[in-house]
C-alpha cells in the first residue's frame, strides 16, 4: 500500500508538471465519471492529504455569473495498485491502456492514472465528504502531534498496531513505516494504546521517518540508505533482527476500519508482548 510519503513525492511530480495549466482533453474511464469533461478548467494545484490526492481545478473563466462552474476537486486514492504517471504528449504509456482510470491533457504533458481504485469529481468546498474524517496529516500544513496523540487515547483498548494504520487517528502511516515504528520504539504490535510507554516519542518518531523519506526514492529508515537493509524489519520474515539477531516474524492485524489483514513484521526479542 502507498504510504504518505509516496502520495507526497507523487502529488509533487503532478503538481509541478500541471499547476497553472489548462486541460486540453480530459478522459475518465470509470462508470460514474464516463460522461464528465473537464477540458477547458486549469489545474490550481496538487495536494496530498494523507494517501489522498487532491487535484484542484479552476473552472474556465465567464462573462456571465449565472453560467459560472464550481471550483472542481479530482480526488483519487492509489489504495494497493494505482498511481499516477506523466508521458510527454505522443510518448508511449509504460503501462497497460486497458488499466488507464484517468487521463488529462495539457500541452505539455499527459497524467494517467493507472489502476485508481478511487477517482471522484466533486465540488472543492465539499472536499471534507472524502478527506475530512482524516485525523492530522504526518506530512501536511495542518500537522498536529497533540491531536494525533489525543485521538490515539481516545481509544486505550485498541491495539497499537491497529491504531497506527488508522487514517482518522492521524494521516499517513502504512505498512512499511507501521513496523518500523514499533521495532525502533520496541513495542509489540498487539500491545494496546493504553499500555504503550512514550506514546508521544512514537508519535514524533512516525513524524520523523516520513518527514526524512519524503523527498527519497527509497525509504530508509535504519539510517544506512547504501546497504542492503534500509529498513530493520519489514519484509524480513525468518531473516536475522539486526539489531539481536532473533528471526523476524510476522503477525497478521486486521484494519480497524475494513477488517482487512496486513502484514505486520517484528522482532520477539526486541518486542516482546506485554
Ligand atoms: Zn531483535
Amino acid at each position: 500500500m502507498p504510504e504518505g510519503d509516496t502520495v507526497y513525492r507523487a502529488t509533487a511530480r503532478l503538481h509541478q508538471a500541471l499547476a497553472g495549466e489548462i486541460l486540453l482533453a480530459s478522459d475518465f474511464r470509470v462508470p460514474a465519471l464516463a460522461t464528465v469533461d473537464v477540458a477547458g478548467y486549469t489545474v490550481r494545484e496538487v495536494v496530498p492529504r494523507g494517501k489522498h490526492l487532491l487535484m484542484r481545478l479552476q473552472p474556465p473563466a465567464t462573462a456571465n455569473p449565472a453560467f459560472a462552474q464550481p471550483a472542481l476537486t479530482l480526488h483519487s486514492h492509489l489504495l494497493m495498485d494505482g498511481r499516477w504517471d506523466l508521458y510527454a504528449p505522443g510518448e508511449r504509456w509504460k503501462r497497460p491502456a486497458h488499466t488507464a482510470r484517468v487521463v488529462l491533457e495539457t500541452a505539455n504533458a499527459k497524467a494517467v492514472g493507472f489502476e485508481i481504485a478511487q477517482v471522484k469529481l466533486l465540488p472543492t468546498e465539499q472536499e471534507s465528504e472524502v478527506v475530512g474524517h482524516l485525523g492530522p496529516d504526518l506530512l501536511g500544513p495542518d500537522w498536529d502531534a497533540q491531536r494525533a496523540l489525543d485521538n490515539l487515547r481516545a481509544d486505550p483498548q485498541l491495539g497499537i498496531g491497529q491504531a497506527l494504520l488508522d487514517q482518522r487517528i492521524m494521516a499517513g502511516v502504512g505498512n512499511v513505516y507501521r513496523s518500523e515504528i514499533l521495532f525502533l520504539r520496541r513495542v509489540h504490535p498487539l500491545t494496546a494504546v493504553g499500555e504503550v510507554a512514550g506514546l508521544p516519542a512514537l508519535i514524533e518518531l512516525a513524524h520523523r521517518l516520513l518527514v526524512v523519506n519524503k523527498d527519497r526514492s527509497r525509504r530508509v529508515t535504519t539510517g544506512q540508505p547504501r546497504t542492503r537493509d534500509p529498513l530493520w524489519v519489514y519484509g524480513r520474515a525468518s531473516k536475522p533482527c539486526l539489531r539481536c539477531g532473533t528471526r523476524i516474524g510476522l503477525l497478521r492485524i486486521p484494519s480497524a476500519s475494513t477488517g482487512a489483514e496486513r502484514d505486520c513484521y517484528l522482532c520477539p526479542s526486541c518486542q516482546p508482548a506485554a
